[in-house]
């Protein structure tokens, strides 16, 4: 089965409306590069502007709640996304794991609701420096997908993510090697959990420190079906080039 790539930027807590010709010019490169897919995934203050600067573009929320409604002060429901024009969203980023605390059972729960409403789901998983070092990361990966991959994940709707914490904004990544080792034994616990066929067309992305120079080596590993992308998303000067490496190893 042959898996498109997927070019997702993760703007985190960037972005104001004055950024809105960055968004158009990474749409225009999207549109030109048609053999991958590329989404943005913005703060969610500029989801509707976003989606209305640009239409053909696949714009994201970076998390969503469990619940479709309720007294959770300061939270974004799955509706709430879609209604503002959201067609995807990041659950389970390491970053929310470590500052709201939100454990792999949340990221399932969340992934859960957005698919309820329509949203296609990129769910994050990766072990911490610390665990790395021990030489658990293996383990660390196994346990979060099994306890956030939702039984009835699909290629149509759902992606993972690998992203070490330790690579995530340090300019430090892991091998090409270890990178392909990971993916491959991520892809090995999906087949455990959502079966051969839809383990064999769910895309894997990886993610820390993507960078114009380095993804056409990552993006060309084996069960690396693209990026998600932090700081290199912001401009479409540095994430253009990202998203012609995918157009470049798709060939
Ligand atoms: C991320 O936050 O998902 C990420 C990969 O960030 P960066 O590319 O900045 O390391």
């Amino acid at each position: 089965m042959t898996r498109r790539k997927l070019v997702a930027g993760n703007w985190k807590m960037n972005g104001l409306k004055r950024n809105l010709g960055e968004v158009r010019a990474i749409a225009a490169a999207a549109a030109r590069c048609p053999s991958v897919d590329v989404a943005l995934c913005v703060p969610f203050t500029l989801i509707a502007d976003a989606a209305a600067a640009a239409p053909d573009l696949v714009i994201g929320g970076q998390d969503c709640h469990a619940e479709d409604s309720g007294p959770h002060t300061g939270c974004i429901a799955a509706p709430m996304l879609v209604e503002a024009g959201a067609r995807t969203v990041i659950v389970g980023h390491s970053e929310r794991r470590a500052d709201q605390f939100e454990t792999s059972q949340d990221a399932w729960a969340k992934a859960a609701a957005a698919h309820r409403h329509g949203l296609n789901v990129i769910l994050c998983c990766g072990e911490t420096e610390a665990e790395h070092d021990a030489g658990r990361a293996e383990r660390v990966v196994q346990a979060q997908i099994e306890k956030s991959v939702p039984d009835d994940a699909a290629p149509d709707w759902f992606t993972l993510s690998y992203e070490p914490r330790w690579a995530i904004g340090t300019g430090r990544t892991p091998s090409v090697e270890s990178i392909a080792a990971m993916h491959a034994i991520a892809r090995a616990k999906l087949k455990q959990l959502v079966g051969a066929e839809a383990a064999r067309g769910i895309r894997i992305l990886y993610g820390g420190s993507m960078t114009g120079k380095n993804a056409a080596s990552i993006l060309a590993a084996p069960d690396v079906d693209g990026g998600l992308i932090g700081g290199a998303s912001l401009t479409a000067e540095k994430f253009v080039p990202i998203i012609e490496a995918a157009v470049e190893v798709s060939k």
